[in-house]
């Protein structure tokens, strides 16, 4: 039952902070439940999905370097702070009886799979929700640049990105009244204009791979299943 979906094989990319709730830190276990709930509904409709979490409800190591600490270790400890969000994702899945596996960009044997992009196309193909953790693997790079990388590895058709507005727009528009919103853009306009949608390594990923994003408020109504669909409010971000 797949003929009513624009978008078929996507990367999700959950940010940490779609996590925390209304706690401000950590993990709000009943948001963790609600986001799997919507993923779980999404892939009822035939969807491929695969998800890359964020760790920005509990570290961001860019935050450490400013206090003067070394960077390649605070990434380290934000790439970890993924790991336990894909753990808890894991485990919301498992309560509600829906394959699921984390492959972690991180060797981290005791905890989760390694990634590999074979491995992975096994459980994609096999139906498993499959959760990217650990970003990149590397440090320097950010989540969003994970989910144009595994969106690449995964064979997605496109990167949707949930965010508290619901599309990209000029400015910010909780500041600026004057914002406009785009219906649709060009990769290379979102790099020009400097638009704060994902960073700039992630957007030309995503250009060079021919990969559309997608980005929308976390509390569009009908939820993935909608954007999924091609319906409801969203930017489209493409060639
Ligand atoms: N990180 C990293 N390499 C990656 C992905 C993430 O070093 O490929 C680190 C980086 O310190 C980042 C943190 O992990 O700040 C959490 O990721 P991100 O800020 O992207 O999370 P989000 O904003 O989506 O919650």
């Amino acid at each position: 039952m797949t003929a009513d979906l624009r978008f078929k094989r996507v990367i999700y990319k959950v940010s940490g902070e779609s996590l925390m709730g209304e706690q401000g830190f950590g993990i709000d276990p009943n948001m963790v439940s609600k986001v799997v709930q919507d993923i779980v509904s999404a892939q009822k409709l035939g969807a491929e999905i695969g998800i890359v979490v964020g760790g920005g409800n509990i570290f961001r190591g860019v935050a450490l370097a400013a206090k003067g600490a070394d960077r390649v270790s605070g990434d380290q400890m934000g790439m970890l702070a993924t790991v336990m969000n894909a753990i808890s994702l894991k485990m919301a899945f498992d309560a509600l009886g829906a394959p699921a596996v984390v492959m972690s960009g991180l060797d981290l044997p005791q905890v989760c799979e390694r990634f590999t992009q074979r491995g992975m196309i096994a459980h994609r193909d096999a139906g498993k929700i499959v959760i990217f953790a650990g970003g990149t693997g590397s440090p320097y790079f950010t989540t969003d640049t994970g989910a144009a990388l595994r969106a690449s590895e995964f064979g997605a058709e496109a990167i949707l990105k949930g965010t508290n507005v619901d599309g990209i727009y000029s400015a910010d528009p909780k500041i600026d009244k004057d914002a406009v919103r785009y219906d649709e853009i060009t990769y290379t306009d979102v790099l020009n204009k400097g638009l704060k949608v994902m960073d700039a390594a992630a957007v030309s990923l995503a250009r060079d791979n021919n990969i559309a994003v997608l980005v929308f408020s976390i509390k569009q109504e009908g939820g993935l299943a909608t954007i999924l669909k091609g319906e409801g409010r969203f930017t489209l971000v493409h060639g």
